[in-house]
């Protein structure tokens, strides 16, 4: 079972539909393997209904209220369509293969990465996934911005602790951390990320591609 979970407010935001493409991809990958989660998703969707039914009693208090509210009053067969429970192989749709058919670049020692931005072409942000050899380790590094990654295979930890499979966790400039694999499966894990990240250690040159 998991144990790093979406916050709340990312929860809301994703029952509103108001995520980019890429982190309502990212939410969705976890719900779909979290009942913890999608129970807290479908509580927030009745509560937003329920609100809807006694709208001018309740006094909002926050903006994500609003926006479910206002997702509500656009009328429950769009809302339908926004809740997609998406039960087989969203990601693998998305890039037309499996996890172990994709066209891996190598970057440094025991790191592979593959950007996939282009699959999101309406989207600002970057979307890279990351393969970590199992039991290797990545260099050190921050992030310049928020970085919201899940763990699609395998697992690793850093001095936060241990991420398995279908974890969810967002890092942001305060975390600088190195990653290392545990053996086993490789450790794939898609990121989606506000700002490149930037190295801290020594292969700042030649880890490029997450610095640009
Ligand atoms: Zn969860």
């Amino acid at each position: 079972m998991s144990q790093h979970h979406p916050d709340s407010c990312s929860l809301m935001e994703f029952s509103a539909g108001n995520l980019t493409e890429p982190h309502a991809l990212c939410i969705r990958l976890h719900l779909d393997k979290c009942h913890q989660c999608r129970s807290r998703v479908d509580m927030m969707e009745s509560l937003g209904a329920v609100m809807m039914e006694q709208q001018p009693q309740i006094s909002v208090a926050t903006s994500t209220f609003d926006s479910i509210l206002a997702r509500i009053d656009q009328g429950s067969q769009e809302l339908e369509q926004e809740r997609p429970r998406v039960k087989s192989g969203p990601l693998e749709k998305l890039l037309g293969t499996d996890l172990d058919g994709l066209p891996w670049k190598r970057q440094i020692g025991d790191v592979s990465i593959l950007d996939i931005s282009d699959r999101f072409p309406d989207q600002p942000e970057r979307v890279v996934m990351q393969k970590l050899t199992a039991g290797g380790k990545a260099p050190a590094h921050t992030h310049r911005g928020e970085e919201t990654t899940i763990v699609l295979q395998g697992a690793f930890s850093d001095n936060k602790g241990v991420f398995n499979q279908w974890d969810f966790v967002v890092l942001d400039q305060e975390d600088n951390h190195k990653p290392v694999a545990l053996e086993g499966d490789d450790c794939i894990t898609l990121s989606v990320l506000s700002a490149p990240v930037r190295l801290t250690g020594t292969f700042t040159r030649l880890l490029n591609p997450f610095i640009t």
